[in-house]
Order: C-alpha cells, then sequence, then structure tokens
C-alpha cells in the first residue's frame, strides 16, 4: 500500500475520543478543532475522519462524499471563524504539509485554516 497509516498518530487518538479537543464544528466526514498551539488568532486544523495520511492520499483515495464533506467543513470554518470572504472579511490562509519535505508532524491529513491577521510572505523557507 502506497500510503501506510499509522493509527497511533495523534489526530486519530482525537477521532476515538481517548484525547479532548476544542471542537469548531463536525459533520459526517470531518472534524474541526482547535490547534493546541496557535500560530495565529485563528488557528483551527480540519481533518477527515477517515484514515487519510496526507493531502495527496485524501486527493486520490476518499471517496466523493468524503470529499463534499470535508470541504464544505472548511467553508463552515471559514464562515464560523470569522475569516471567510463571504461578508467582507479580511481572509485567511489554508495550509497543508505533506511528508518530511513538508514538514508534516501528524500523520493524518489536516488543512490549517490560519487568519485573524495579516499572514506576511507566502514562504519564508531558512535554508
Ligand atoms: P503539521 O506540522 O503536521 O502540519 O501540524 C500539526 C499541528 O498539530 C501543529 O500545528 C500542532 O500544534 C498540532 N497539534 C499537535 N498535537 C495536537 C493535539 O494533541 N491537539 C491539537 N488540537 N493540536 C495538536
Amino acid at each position: 500500500m502506497a500510503f501506510d497509516y499509522d493509527d497511533t498518530n495523534i489526530f486519530a487518538r482525537i477521532l476515538r475520543g481517548e484525547i479532548p479537543n476544542d471542537t469548531v464544528a463536525e459533520n459526517d466526514h470531518a472534524l474541526a478543532f482547535r490547534d493546541i498551539a496557535p500560530k495565529t488568532p485563528v488557528h483551527v486544523l480540519v481533518i477527515p475522519k477517515g484514515a487519510y495520511v496526507s493531502f495527496d492520499d485524501f486527493a486520490a483515495n476518499a471517496s466523493d462524499a468524503e470529499i463534499a464533506g470535508f470541504m464544505r467543513l472548511c467553508a463552515e470554518v471559514c464562515a464560523k471563524e470569522g475569516v471567510g470572504l463571504d461578508g467582507g472579511n479580511a481572509g485567511f490562509r489554508g495550509i497543508t504539509n505533506a511528508g518530511p519535505d513538508g514538514v508534516q508532524e501528524v500523520p493524518h491529513f489536516h488543512l490549517h485554516i490560519m487568519g485573524g491577521r495579516p499572514m506576511g510572505p507566502m514562504l519564508n523557507l531558512r535554508d
């Protein structure tokens, strides 16, 4: 199997209810909760409930219903947190890290929705 999912990762444990989370929104296919170490005033993680390692795993292998559920929850979070462009808010940045080069810490696909302040340049590479 090309995408090797480790079900001991911290987000799998959150989904199983073994670890608490600060839920922002939820539907049948996805869960959104606040990052434990927020880097911006709004910092919400949106994760699918299915076992997908990364964005490319999810994009390739999730069902249409899972993809729709995930995307709709992202929209709900943007609106709820006051960063979505609907209503004239100032916007946000969506980030997903994948693998070692992407510096992905938790190997369960997640989208960071970050905002509440200007986000600065897209990348600030150290090396
Ligand atoms: P990554 O580097 O994988 O894209 O981001 C992982 C994110 O998960 C980090 O921003 C980190 O602060 C967050 N995180 C790690 N462990 C937990 C946890 O137990 N609960 C929550 N809510 N966030 C976590």
